[in-house]
């Protein structure tokens, strides 16, 4: 034990800081973190065991008792459950001998709920040993597992253990791209990335920077930040180092764009990674990249290779005293990380607990350093101004959105997958696009974002100050239980809360009961007004965006489709009171009291 630990400490130059990629490299070795590797870890780390144990308790993937031989994990999403999860689910607890959560007695399956596994677009889906499965019936899950007990590899059943990992074939076979439509910025063919490399360091980092204000180009992970005022802050900041992350942790349900921009266009994202170093004045970059996407790795380090290999990362670029490089950081299974600071909290090794700001990342993020956390697709976006100009961009879209989106288009739909749509176009017209099927009710953004109605709200605008989706698009028809998706989207928040602060870890829990209590037909119009002050009170004092947004699903829906909820509700004339009577209930104790009383003193 002592000399395999020791070796995988040695690959990583024994930095606590590479703590994830460690305790990754242990359970691959070994199926998961034991205590004894946990105390050989401490000792070579010079930490405590209950360091280790921290990080490695946090992530929804490492597992610190044995998880079975091979690791079922099965996405249990909105989307997922309206094709079929729950049959999905009985065929395998029936197929594998066990209940999810658990391992089979002999050891050979674990099976375990996950959250979404960015694969909405052709759900339902699973991961069986780092491979993805998609569009499952029940009859491919028999089959799926009828050959893990034959002995065959996931690899195998699916077809791709004779292909290289590190080709497009590979990741071709395993899942579908789903680019519907041709938008002007995203997913162009043959670009030339060493002349647009040249080209853009011909530019002086003050123009790069200034040029990508000029375009309006605002960050595409949510929040919306302007990236060229990111990037000035970034580049006047004070330190020694300063670092760039691509956060590649997309985990919003519904969300899939940053999927298939790695897999159709990396070569954007890692040049737009490198004109970002260029303009900040950065020597390390770094890809965090969700652990679901594991099947993207070798494909991607291949990528970073071939740009080393054509002079473009490394020392001298171009020619050029200009030096940067790209490492790849796997996530471990955890939303909370599509938080900047918990996703360098991540990077340097510990648990994904989001910091109070300020400092902004940009100030002081990884190590410590000034650091700009941007979205794949933002670097993409970047790739293509400098290219095609600021005015180019600026010309796309409207005066205060400039450029396009791209949508991860899932649920009743004729044509799930992505599209580029230009700000300023109306949810009518994307559900006609997308062909929209008796369409009801539409979430914007994720459980984070807003759901709207698709009668009342279809005209409202794609833009910031409308509907500014951070590309998770899920549609609802008139035969879907709203309301049993408004508890999914609530349990899903409590199971990623990092549980740091008290209003997300215990309103969130609180605001989950009371939707199954309404649920229930045990409601009452107290329980709307408390869901209505407590979900303020999360939004004004949580640390981060999960609490803050965590109470929109109930929210949304009560604004948008209250008489859903005023028909479960309990009224004082139906069948049983929301509240008791206390007064009337202990009326007969009391007279029986006073009796007593005037008993003893007669
Ligand atoms: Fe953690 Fe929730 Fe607080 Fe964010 S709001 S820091 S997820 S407990």
């Amino acid at each position: 034990m002592q000399l395999k630990i020791q070796t995988i400490l040695d690959r990583y130059g024994a930095d606590k800081t590479r703590l994830m990629d460690i305790l990754w490299d242990v359970q691959r070795s070994d199926g998961f973190i034991s205590e004894e590797a946990t105390e050989a870890l401490a000792e070579g780390l010079n930490m405590s065991a209950c360091d280790i144990h921290e990080t490695a308790s946090f992530y929804h993937f490492y597992f610190t008792q044995p998880p079975g031989k091979h690791k079922i994990f099965l996405a249990d999403t909105v989307i997922a459950r309206a094709k079929g999860y729950e049959q999905l689910r009985e065929t395998l607890e029936r197929v594998c001998g066990c209940a999810f959560g658990n391992v089979d007695d002999s050891g050979t399956f674990g099976l375990y709920d996950t959250n979404c596994i960015g694969l909405s677009d052709q759900e339902p889906a699973m991961m069986v040993d780092d491979i993805v499965f998609t569009n499952l019936t029940p009859e491919k899950v028999e089959r799926i597992i009828a050959g893990l007990k034959a002995g065959k590899s996931a690899e195998t059943i699916a077809g791709v253990d004779r292909l290289d990992p590190a080709k497009i074939e590979y990741v071709e076979a395993l899942v579908e791209d789903n680019i519907q439509n041709e938008g002007p910025v995203f997913f162009r063919a043959d670009r030339d990335y060493p002349t647009l490399l040249e080209n853009a360091l011909e530019m002086l980092p003050d123009e790069i920077i200034e040029e990508v204000t000029n375009s309006g180009l605002r960050g595409r992970g949510g929040a919306g930040f302007p990236t060229g005022l990111k990037w000035r802050l970034g580049r006047d900041a004070e330190g020694e180092e300063k670092y760039i992350i691509c956060n590649a942790d997309e985990g919003e349900p519904g969300t899939f764009k940053d999927r298939v921009l790695l897999t159709r266009s990396p070569g954007d994202v890692l040049l737009g990674m490198i004109i970002a170093a260029w303009g900040i004045g950065s020597r390390q970059g770094i890809i965090y990249l969700r652990a679901e996407y594991w099947y993207l790795k070798a494909y991607l380090e291949q990528q970073i290779e071939d740009f080393r290999k054509h002079g473009l990362l490394g020392n001298n670029i171009l020619g050029k005293n200009f030096d940067f490089d790209i490492r790849i950081q796997m996530g471990a299974g955890a939303y909370i990380c599509g938080d900047e600071t918990a996703l360098i909290e991540s990077c340097e090794g510990k648990r994904g607990t989001p910091r109070v700001k300020p400092p902004y990342p940009i100030q002081q993020g990884y190590l410590g350093m000034p650091t700009s956390v941007n979205n794949v697709e933002t670097f993409a976006a970047v790739s293509r101004i400098i290219a095609k100009s600021a005015d180019w961009f600026n010309a796309l879209g409207t005066d205060e959105s400039t450029g396009t989106r791209l949508l991860s288009v899932s649920g009743d739909c004729e044509r799930p997958g992505i599209y580029e749509i230009e700000w300023g176009v109306s949810l009518n017209k994307v559900l006609r696009m997308v062909g929209a099927v008796d369409p009801m009710a539409v979430q914007i953004s994720g459980p984070s974002g807003e759901c709207v109605s698709a009668i009342q709200d279809g005209e409202r605008l794609f833009c910031y100050s409308d509907l500014s989706c951070n590309g998770s698009l899920m549609i609802f028809n008139r035969h879907r239980d709203l309301l049993d998706i408004v508890e999914n989207f609530m349990r899903f928040f409590v199971d990623e809360s990092c549980g740091i602060c008290v209003p997300c870890r215990a309103g969130g829990v609180d605001l989950y009961q009371k939707i199954r209590l309404i649920r229930a037909g045990r409601g009452s119009e107290k329980d709307l007004a408390d869901i209505r002050s407590w979900g303020t009170l999360m939004h004004a004092t949580s640390r981060c965006g999960l609490g803050t947004t965590a109470a929109k699903p109930l929210l949304t829906t009560l604004d948008k489709f209250p008489e859903l909820y005023e028909k479960l509700l309990v009224t004082p004339e139906g069948p049983l009171l929301p509240s008791f009577d206390l007064k009337a209930a202990l009326q007969a104790h009391e007279q029986a009291y006073q009796d007593l009383v005037q008993e003893k003193q007669s």
